[in-house]
């Protein structure tokens, strides 16, 4: 796709090429032959010598509008002076210039667009339905628990629970993944996705601003405005070289000559005078300028088409650096879904136990409060509940039916001053005490993600030295998971602040360049997120506070993205240097030849041009994810 503008800069080029063509066969000479060798540069110059301009008056000079213009005005005056009457090079070199610009407009908008096909999710209205009829909305004024129609083949609006009908989703622009979600009745459905089958009801949980969509969108378009260091270091770059090279022309013009003339010998002062021309159209700094944001740029595209939604091209650059992984062990290397395996040691009956703790736990977002919820499987009753109060990393405390209920791990009894029954089942163990007193425990296990151990393995062949899992459970459940995935080192017992200090840790033994990278699920772990090098997130998919947290989240849970996105950023920063390093040495090169007059500015536009189009090129690969 071309938009408007690069069509019309199209037409200028073809229109320039053909005018040039003709003016070869018009013998005219003198005033004539200047006026209408203006007309085609004026064609094609018109916009660079306006910005130009504009530049100057907003005192913001040195950029490479300006060294175009004076370059090739320049030219123009001395072919004049000269009598040469070769304007020829001048238009050319603006029309090499404008066919650089057009084609880098090209690639840069074509990488735009493959981040904005993530675009594509966003929803344009919602369905809701009055007396049969349907009727579209904007999906801002859908009030939270409004029941929406998606029928097949829209995209659904707002996040929201099925509450009637069954169909497949494609999720793939939320995860890259392309195998379709079945739903039925009670499922959560997060918006982005798109319906395929069967008419879908959903009651709405979330207002749009507050849905997925909306979330991820506001990520995306907020991504590119965080700079990495390599950008920012050729921005520096470009601020001090520009006026450096201007500076450095304006020597060649003079210094050379001047010094001829004193020695007595012939000066040649327009040789000179063209050499600084040349070297100033040479000096144009555009591979880098553009070549190194546009790889940035298609690395966060190539890693949104994963399902890896990075937020910055700084986290892609440490995202390269990362040499220590560290992960949260509920819900990040294991499912987080519990299955209760057993109530032990209770005084009370079980199914008494069993009630009271799924009350107690009835406002807890944590997993294990979910599967106790499940494994009770009944709606609990929360008007018999009071006095809720979650330790983060330890349980829950609640009045039920006027009786103190505490559930949690082992610190939570020792706590409370109550001596816990060991239990001997591998697991995590939710202690309860009623009042008080001990009364039992209830064994929950959970299990790892399939992916895990695999993940873990191509994370050291990328390049990660050491991985390390941090838990706020027991010691047999942590060692069993650790024991069984391969992690380097295990520390459990540890509440979210426990966890910051351990990070923090880690973090000064580091060697400088090196980096950190924390995966959590958000679940209590959202302040070691921030304070890691870069904090990554599992379960885009649930936890708000995950999301807003880390600098790179994996949408679909999928710990092989991980590694993934490693590599990507490795070999996009590998492409970032290429550039750099390709771009200012063929430049240095031909400032050196223009300088002692072995190169023409024909050969340097044409050198500049060629670096810039390989560079973007390049840069392009960034938007592939390797192997
Ligand atoms: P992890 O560090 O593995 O992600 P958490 O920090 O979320 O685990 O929790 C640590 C431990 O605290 C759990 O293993 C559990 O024993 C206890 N715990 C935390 N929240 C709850 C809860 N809502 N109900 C019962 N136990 C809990
Ligand atoms: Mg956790």
């Amino acid at each position: 796709m071309v938009t408007r503008r690069q069509k019309k800069t199209l037409t200028r080029i073809l229109l320039t090429a053909v005018l040039l063509a003709a003016l070869w066969f018009v013998p005219a000479e003198g005033w004539l032959k200047l006026c209408l060798y203006l007309v085609p540069y004026l064609l094609i110059g018109y916009d660079i010598l306006r910005k130009a301009a504009l530049g100057i008056v907003h005192g913001q000079v040195f950029d490479e509008n300006f060294l175009m213009a004076i370059a090739t005005v320049g030219a123009f005056v001395l072919a004049w002076i000269d009598g040469s009457g070769d304007y020829l090079e001048a238009v050319a070199v603006m029309l090499f210039y404008q066919i650089g610009e057009w084609f880098q407009s090209y690639a840069v908008g074509k990488s735009r667009r493959s981040i904005t096909q993530l675009m594509d999710i966003r929803p344009d209205y919602a369905n809701i339905e009055t007396d049969g009829r349907l009727e579209r909305v904007d999906p801002d004024e859908v009030a939270v628990g409004t029941v929406i129609t998606v029928q097949p083949g829209e995209k659904v609006p707002i996040d929201g629970v099925v509450v009637e009908g069954a169909s497949s989703l494609n999720t793939a622009a939320l995860t890259g993944e392309s195998v379709p979600r079945e739903v039925a009745v009670g499922d959560t459905v997060i918006s982005g996705c798109v319906n395929m089958t069967g008419l879908l009801k959903l009651e709405t949980t979330r207002a749009f601003g507050e849905s997925t969509v909306s979330k991820i969108l506001d990520l995306v378009e907020n991504a590119s405005s965080r700079k990495s260091r390599s950008e920012d270091f050729i921005s520096r770059f470009a601020r001090v070289y520009t006026p450096a090279v201007c500076a450095a022309a304006l020597a060649l013009a003079v210094a050379p000559p001047l010094a001829l003339t004193l020695l007595g010998r012939s000066a040649r002062w327009p040789v000179w005078l063209y050499r600084a021309l040349a070297f100033l159209v040479t000096s144009c700094p555009c591979a880098l300028v553009i070549s190194i944001p546009l790889s940035f740029f298609a690395g966060l595209g190539g890693a949104s088409r994963e399902g890896v939604l990075v937020k910055g091209s700084n986290f892609l650059e440490a995202l390269s650096q990362v040499r220590q992984v560290v992960f949260d062990k509920t819900g990040t290397l294991t499912m987080g879904v519990f299955q209760v395996s057993g109530v032990h040691h209770s005084d009370l009956p079980q199914e008494k136990l069993m009630e009271y703790v799924a009350l107690a736990e009835s406002a807890s977002s944590h997993p294990i409060s979910k599967s106790i919820q499940r494994a009770y499987g009944l709606e609990p009753d929360r008007t018999r509940v009071t006095d809720v109060r979650e330790l983060s990393g330890n349980g829950v405390i609640a009045t039920v039916d006027g009786r103190q209920i505490a559930a949690g791990n082992e610190a939570l009894m020792e706590k409370l001053g109550v001596p816990a029954s060991p239990c001997h089942s591998v697991g995590t163990i939710i202690h309860v005490a009623v009042d008080g007193a001990y009364a039992g425990h209830i064994v929950v296990s959970d299990v790892v993600r399939p992916q895990a151990r695999d993940a873990l393995r191509q994370l050291k062949a990328a390049g990660v030295a050491r991985t390390v899992m941090l838990t706020g459970d027991n010691d047999p459940a942590a060692q069993a998971v650790a024991a069984d995935l391969g992690v380097d080192q295990v520390y459990s017992r540890l509440l979210p602040q426990d966890k910051v200090e351990r990070v923090e840790a880690l973090l000064s033994d580091q060697p400088k360049g090196q980096r950190l990278a924390f995966v959590g699920d958000g679940v209590n772990d959202a302040p070691v997120l921030s304070r890691a090098d870069v904090g990554i997130a599992m379960g885009a998919m649930g936890s708000d506070a995950a999301i807003e947290a880390a600098d790179v989240v994996l949408m679909d849970d999928d710990l092989m993205k991980l590694p993934k996105a490693i590599r990507l950023a490795k070999r996009c920063m590998a492409i970032v240097w290429q550039n750099i390093v390709f771009a200012i040495g063929v430049k240095v090169l031909c400032l050196l030849l223009v300088a002692v007059g072995a190169a023409n500015m024909w050969l340097a536009i044409f050198a500049d041009v060629g670096v810039m189009v390989l560079a973007v090129l390049n840069a392009m690969r960034c938007l592939k994810t390797p192997e």
